[in-house]
């Protein structure tokens, strides 16, 4: 890369220089000697000069043969004969010829001044003298037009080499799509995406729509013409899409919405433009546009904010360019996006991206697959038990389990072991959860005395609760930005649905801490502002979007955007009505105080394994399930113990 760089520099820079040597060897008359005004009158009135060429900046001249001047200076001494003269071949090329030799020395130039006598003078002395046309456009041409317009390619090359791109100024309005070149190296295959293989079957299909759509076509189906994949971040929306270029064999053009999005106006719809000719030549193919939100947020959006017209024109230019080819003509356009809500609704409809395909998070089974994959290169220790790790990871996308692999791997090297254990990944699970472990982190006793009892609090209202997920680990490590402990509660399955005493359940963990601290210190420090944010979401959830109010049973109160802004030039927003945030704010505040009076009951009642677990954590700084149990007992029996769990999991701090 740098090699070829410096070449081409050099290219240019020679053949810059050539032209201005060129310029001053056949432009400037360097060849002729240059003789002062006075030293041309001097001849002049000597009656020395034979002929002159007037132009209007300088007049070139020959001087007469010394001979014919009569009593000059010139010497004609042998000494001066060029010496090939006597060589035997006698060879004349006519430029080493005696008379060009001296017609050469006898010419010269000499700057005009105005100098109303000199056509008299000139006619006095009997010189032949002539005016010349003069011809001065190449010299013009090369010095105010190639010039500059090489310095400018210079320049703009130089630049764009600088700015790390292949782009230059001409090139604004280019597609920046390539072609995706497949690193042997790095190529993806389909078996590197696990967990999602619905998702991985809905693709190959489409891509072999690609290879033989007669199978698809003889009976009349039409092929899709845009797929969309949808998932929330990290759950290889992106790999999929590069497994597809490894595998279909044929040209992918990779891009990202953001691509389009350009400071120039004109220049997205120039580049979507420049993308489909690009594409139609090479079909068979398939256009990839990752993070496709950034064109195409909802046009209607933007009304309210005075509009983003270059966004809109790409995005319409998107449009009409997927309606614009035909379906027979071997172009798939794929997607992918983590917020499909906020996509203009024109984009999903049929003709367009009319295929939808869910890349979700992963389930137990597509965990353990992923944990697989993600250390298909490790050397693992012969305990390690994807099975458990994945029940560690409820929630987990394929991004973070790649991430807990590689924690794993970089604790383990930092041992003198020759294997990854089992508890590298759950140290690895923790600290991709909490963030890291700062044990020098310096706490004065009495604030350690607080977080002992704030997370045992946590600790002893999980583990009583009915339906609480199993308390893991506690910890009183800070870790991570603010965190001065924590406690991990695993749920034992995947969970999709959470019942309302479920939800109640955990409300009233996340209030142990500060129910407990408020026990024992008999006031509350600022240790529990997490758990109130949790705490408040929550519940505003269960009254807004899950109809679980007591007052307004089964009604949904989310605040949507209207849904025809066309029509509605008034608030965007459907509001709820003042009466109505009074009506939740009352019923929020009922929720939490009933939660927490029902977690300092708990607490009450068990006062001394508060105390037994807070002195157990000041001693240990960390304790685990097996601790807890010692301490409370086995814990109450869920009483919805085959649907447990929740859909991500807590550690409450
Ligand atoms: P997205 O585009 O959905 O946000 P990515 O495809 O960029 O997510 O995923 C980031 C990384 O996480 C991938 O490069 C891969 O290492 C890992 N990863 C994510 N999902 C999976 C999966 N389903 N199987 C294997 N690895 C995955
Ligand atoms: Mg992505
Ligand atoms: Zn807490």
């Amino acid at each position: 890369m740098k090699q070829q760089y410096k070449f081409s520099l050099g290219y240019y820079l020679l053949v810059f220089f050539s032209i201005i040597m060129l310029e001053s060897i056949f432009f400037s008359g360097a060849a002729v000697k240059e003789i002062s005004y006075s030293h041309f009158r001097d001849l002049l009135t000597g009656n020395r000069i034979q002929s002159v060429i007037v132009e209007s900046d300088r007049i070139f001249g020959l001087e007469k043969t010394t001979a014919a001047a009569g009593g000059g200076t010139a010497k004609e001494s042998p000494a001066f004969q060029p010496p090939h003269k006597k060589a035997p071949w006698n060879l004349d090329f006519g430029l080493f010829n005696d008379n060009a030799q001296k017609k050469a020395e006898r010419q010269f130039v000499v700057t005009r001044l105005d100098d109303p006598k000199l056509i008299a003078d000139l006619q006095a002395h009997g010189v032949d003298y002539r005016g010349k046309i003069e011809s001065h456009w190449l010299s013009n041409f090369l010095s105010n037009w190639i010039l500059p317009l090489v310095f400018f390619i210079l320049l703009g090359r130089f630049l764009a080499r600088r700015m790390g791109k292949g782009v230059g100024f001409l090139d604004v309005g280019k597609n920046k799509a390539r072609i995706y070149a497949v690193d042997p190296s790095q190529k993806v295959s389909f078996s590197d995406v696990a967990g999602v293989d619905e998702a991985v079957e809905e693709v190959k299909e489409v891509v072999s729509f690609l290879k033989n759509p007669e199978r698809y076509t003889r009976l009349g189906a039409k092929l899709p013409k845009g797929i969309l994949l949808v998932g929330p971040p990290g759950t290889g929306k992106t790999l999929l899409a590069r497994a597809v270029a490894g595998e279909a064999g044929v040209p992918f053009f990779n891009l990202s919405g953001s691509d389009f999005v350009e400071m120039f106006v004109g220049v997205g719809a120039a580049r979507v433009r420049d993308l489909f000719k690009d594409a139609k030549g090479k079909a068979p193919c398939i256009i990839f546009i990752d993070e496709l939100d950034a064109v195409g947020k909802n046009r209607a959006q933007g009304l309210t904010i005075g509009g983003n017209d270059e966004r809109e024109n790409t995005l319409n230019q998107l449009l009409t360019e997927m309606d614009g080819f035909d379906p027979q003509a071997g172009i798939i356009i794929m997607g992918a996006t983590n917020r499909p809500e906020v996509l203009d609704p024109a984009l999903l409809r049929p003709g367009r991206f009319d295929r939808q395909i869910l890349v979700d998070r992963p389930d137990l089974k597509g965990r353990m697959d992923i944990f697989a994959v993600h250390t298909r290169e490790f050397t693992l220790d012969d305990q390690v038990d994807f099975r458990k790790l994945a029940a560690e990871t409820p929630g987990f996308a394929g991004a973070e389990i790649a991430n807990v692999c590689n924690e794993a791997a970089l604790l383990a090297s930092r041992t003198e072991k020759e294997t990854i254990s089992q508890g590298d990944f759950q140290d690895a699970i923790e600290r991709v959860i909490a963030g890291l472990e700062k044990k020098n982190k310096l706490i004065n006793p009495h604030e350690r005395q607080v977080v002992a009892c704030h997370e045992s609090g946590h600790a002893i209202v999980g583990h009583l609760t009915p339906g609480a997920d199993p308390v893991q680990k506690v910890s009183i490590i800070p870790r991570g930005i603010g965190a001065l402990g924590y406690t991990l509660q695993t749920p034992l399955e995947d969970r999709f649905l959470m019942s309302r005493s479920e939800l109640l359940g955990k409300i009233k963990g996340l209030l142990g801490g500060r129910a407990a601290e408020e026990l024992v210190f008999g006031e509350v420090s600022t240790g529990a502002s997490n758990d109130l944010e949790k705490v408040a979401d929550i519940v505003r959830n269960m009254l807004t979007v899950y109809g679980m109010s007591e007052q307004m049973p089964n009604r949904s109160l989310v605040e949507k955007a209207s849904s025809n802004p066309f029509l509605g030039q008034g608030p965007a927003m459907q509001r709820r009505s003042e009466t109505l945030e009074t009506l939740i704010d009352k019923e929020t505040q009922a929720i939490i105080d009933a939660a927490y009076q029902s977690a300092r009951r708990i607490l009450d009642e068990h006062r001394g394994e508060l105390e037994a677990m807070s002195k157990l954590l000041l001693e240990k700084e960390k304790i685990d399930g097996k601790d807890i149990q010692r301490i409370l007992g086995p814990g109450r029996p869920s009483e919805s113990a085959t649907r447990t769990g929740q859909p991500r999991l807590a550690a409450a701090r």
